[in-house]
């Protein structure tokens, strides 16, 4: 496979994950045509700090740091203040991921609320975009974005898997997609809808590697090579080359994490 330039918009590469070292991971996506990386650092401060390690030592990756809302339960001041630290980075490009998660509820909704906006604050202060992760939490996602302000920043819906209707808004708020594997899947109609419909400028792909790897390696452990797939199913959808949604997912991504 030769260079499109695809861009993973959204993976986790700590050791927990990938016990082989993200290096050989990376290497093999970059064969498979991968040529930039947006490692997402949550799940506590070591994993936020590797992800901030692999991105100063390597010109391919950036990252993000932020608290899951599975986490928030966990928050503390002394690790908001740690992650601070690390999001001034220059090669930490956006917050997150942060959002609501009320489908595996691991952490109470209020808890999830109130970490959701901390995080949109602090991108507010920093002027760094955000990554929103929401699964079953429509409304109250669209609603803490709003209030809070967080089209000053915009940002990501990341691994998108609602319709179009939250679409509309997403975009309307300053956000952008991404498509993930699950857009592969045989019943995500509404969201192929979605990446039919969704203008050239407004969307990313994503592996949200170790999870949800794409159709035709479904059920495998995901990695950032497989992207390829992704992007291959949503050209198929939209009707065009793949060379274009690779330069436009590209583009696209490097304008909104400002990173050139
Ligand atoms: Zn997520
Ligand atoms: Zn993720």
């Amino acid at each position: 496979m030769t260079a499109f330039g695809l861009i993973d918009s959204h993976c986790h590469l700590d050791p927990a994950n990938f016990a082989e070292g993200a290096d050989l991971v990376l290497e093999r996506a970059r064969q498979g045509g991968v040529s930039g990386f947006v490692c997402i650092g949550v799940g506590g401060l070591a994993a936020a700090e590797h992800a901030c390690d692999l991105a100063r030592s390597r010109n391919d990756v950036v990252a993000t740091v932020g608290v899951h809302p599975h986490d928030a339960s966990q928050h503390t001041e002394v690790l908001q203040g740690e992650l601070e630290k690390l999001a001034r980075e220059q090669r930490v490009v956006a917050i997150g991921e942060i959002g609501l998660d009320y489908h595996y509820d691991h952490s109470p909704r209020v808890q999830q609320q109130e970490v959701f906006r901390r995080y949109i604050q602090l991108a507010k202060s920093l002027s760094k975009p955000i990554v929103v992760h929401t699964r079953s939490a429509p409304a109250d996602t669209l609603d803490i974005l709003e209030v809070e302000g967080a089209r000053d920043v915009g940002g990501v819906i990341h691994c998108f898997s609602e319709d179009l209707t939250f679409a509309r808004r997403a975009l309307n708020l300053n956000f952008v997609l991404s498509f993930s594997g699950i857009a592969t899947f045989k019943r995500a109609e509404a969201i192929q809808e979605v990446a039919r419909w969704v203008p050239a400028d407004s969307y990313l792909i994503e592996t949200d590697s170790p999870y949800l790897a794409p159709v035709p390696k479904r059920g495998k452990k995901n990695e950032p090579a497989f992207l390829v797939h992704t992007a291959q199913h949503i050209a198929q959808l939209r009707g065009e080359p793949l060379e274009e949604v690779a330069a436009k997912t590209s583009e696209n991504a490097r304008r909104l994490f400002r990173w050139h």
